[in-house]
């Protein structure tokens, strides 16, 4: 049956045009290359039809046929396994099928004795081949290659679609794995500033439910307690930001969350424009910067301590040898002696503070060595203690009180003065106007308790946490007119941890303080590593 030109170029343009419409209105790619190929069979006269896309990873596979049992498709296979590499439209060239076509003809008992064949473009993608067969001998015209070739086109543009749509979704799969694995808050915020998106670590440090967060202003969402930047994201917006893709507005400061306690974040803004340069979207990115705002009130913290501790004794030092300097001072021997002996102090104290920072040093990087480990009688240290401070002690009554039976415990011996010498020594620091300071030993079954009471300037409540920092002196005249770079606490606290047990205090402002620690009196040393640990 041949059809009339009239009636080919309206049933062809009828093809067309419900092609066209199921582009638009499926994105079934099967349907639609089903469609393309039944069309192409019948526009050619042909019998059967298949379409065979390429993958570059996978290779050829049919994905539509037309005229052609299901169960036969596989037959076809050797027409693509031989087709040669296709690399650009211009230089497509098939190969003789005849051959293959009738080997494929007997397994398959169809009639098929000619075949043409189109490759699909898009651009210079290769995206597959369109197969046409005919039962009789008719060859086929240019003319039916050009309708063949407006088929193939299309169907090329059905599959790119699917393949972008297919794209598209996976790297919106992508991006939503990516923003929920994220550590750091995410939101995507609409030109107006409300949130479109919210990821599950934004929740965590705003404390706003997802579904309360999403097309809340983003003002309702992240409001300061404190802020630290030139300008909030209302007031960059207000005047002018964005004006272009890639300038970010950063913003620092305590934001409040949704319970009213605050966290200190740093908020990139970036923003993400349209064409004309409109906003699209900005992206806001949201990290929890605590730790760094720590780092850095430790950093000010160790440079005002321990600059200060270092020029007093350089400071003397020098004053005293540039006195000694002096032929005057040289003929005065008890002179001599007293700023001989001032420097030795000066120098022992330089000396301990060095001691005292790579100690704190070690215990950053991960332990601090346990100088050895042996039968430790803590009453013996104490009395030593006890002697090294009692010659300048004038204005202090210093007592021992420990029970004759006092065990004795495993440990590090040296590291336990170091721990006991420094409770002893800020007991006497911190009680300028004397009194009594007593070191006391208490046995339980489990535990030994070592304490340090004295009747000094004490230590306000909420700070008594506090100075078991590193470099933490509480503020005030007291604490200024003692020296310290306040590492003495925080080394003693790693001491006593590392040997199983506790360290705290109590006490009263302006009644003085009694420092604890707590060692386990079978401490199972041999099972602790051989550091001391930093603090959990
Ligand atoms: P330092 O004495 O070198 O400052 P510490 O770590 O030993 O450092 O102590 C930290 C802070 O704790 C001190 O600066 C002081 O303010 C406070 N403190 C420690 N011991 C006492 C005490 N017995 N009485 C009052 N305050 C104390």
């Amino acid at each position: 049956m041949s059809l009339n030109f009239l009636d080919f170029r309206t049933r062809q343009r009828d093809y067309l045009l419900s092609i066209a419409q199921a582009m638009v209105s499926r994105l079934n790619l099967r349907a639609v290359l089903r469609l393309i190929i039944e069309a192409s069979v019948e526009m050619l006269q042909g019998q059967v039809g298949l379409i065979a896309l390429h993958d570059p990873k996978d290779g050829f596979s049919f994905s539509a046929s037309y005229g052609l049992p299901p169960a036969l498709v596989d037959a076809f296979e050797p027409l693509v396994m031989g087709l040669p590499p296709v690399e650009s439209p211009q230089n497509f060239d098939l190969p003789d099928m005849s051959e293959k076509l009738r080997e494929i003809a007997q397994e398959t008992g169809l009639l098929l004795r000619q075949v043409v064949a189109l490759p699909m473009f898009v651009e210079q993608d290769f995206l597959g081949v369109i197969f046409v067969f005919r039962s009789h001998s008719l060859l086929f015209s240019p003319d039916d290659r050009q309708i063949l070739r407006s088929f193939a086109d299309y169907a090329a543009i059905a599959v790119n679609n699917a393949r972008l749509y297919e794209s598209a979704v996976t790297e919106r799969r992508r991006l939503d794995a990516l923003l929920e694995a994220s550590a750091d808050g995410i939101m995507v915020l609409r030109p107006d500033l409300t949130v479109e998106r919210f990821n599950q670590a934004l929740v965590s440090l705003t404390g706003w439910p997802m579904a309360d967060a999403l097309n809340q202003a983003h003002d309702e969402v992240i409001t300061w307690a404190r802020q630290n930047s030139p300008a909030t994201l209302a007031q960059a917006v207000t005047q002018g930001w964005p004006t272009r893709e890639g300038r970010a507005l950063y913003v620092e400061g305590d934001l409040r969350r949704r319970n009213g306690s605050v966290v200190s974040v740093g908020i990139t803004y970036a923003p993400l424009m349209t064409a004309k340069g409109g906003v699209l979207n900005i992206i806001g990115i949201v990290r929890d910067i605590t730790r760094f705002r720590e780092a850095d009130v430790l950093k000010d913290r160790f440079i005002s301590v321990v600059s200060h501790e270092l020029k007093t004794p350089v400071a003397i030092i020098k004053g005293y040898a540039e006195t000694l300097s002096r032929p005057a001072a040289r003929r005065n021997a008890q002179l001599q002696e007293e700023m001989l002996g001032a420097i030795t102090e000066e120098a022992d104290r330089l000396a301990r503070l060095v001691d005292d920072l790579l100690d704190v040093s070690r215990l950053q990087a991960g332990g601090l060595p346990f100088r050895d480990v042996d039968d430790v009688d803590l009453r013996l240290i104490a009395q030593r203690v006890c002697e090294r401070y009692r010659p300048q002690a004038q204005n202090h009554t210093l007592r021992l009180d420990f029970p004759d039976d006092f065990p004795i415990i495993r440990g590090d011996p040296q590291r336990l003065e170091q721990a006991l010498d420094n409770f002893v020594s800020n007991a006497l620091k911190y009680s300028p106007r004397g009194g009594e300071v007593v070191i006391r030993g208490e046995a339980t079954p489990a535990e030994v308790v070592l304490s340090v009471s004295d009747q000094g300037v004490g230590i306000p409540l909420d700070e008594q946490e506090k100075i078991f920092e590193r470099f933490y002196r509480v503020e005030g005249p007291e604490t200024r007119a003692a020296s310290g770079a306040g590492l003495g606490l925080y080394l003693t606290r790693a001491i006593i941890k590392a040997h199983g047990g506790r360290c705290w205090v109590q006490s009263r402002p302006g009644q003085g303080s009694t420092f604890y620690a707590a060692l386990p009196r079978e401490t199972a040393l041999a099972l602790l590593p051989m550091v001391l640990l930093p603090e959990d």
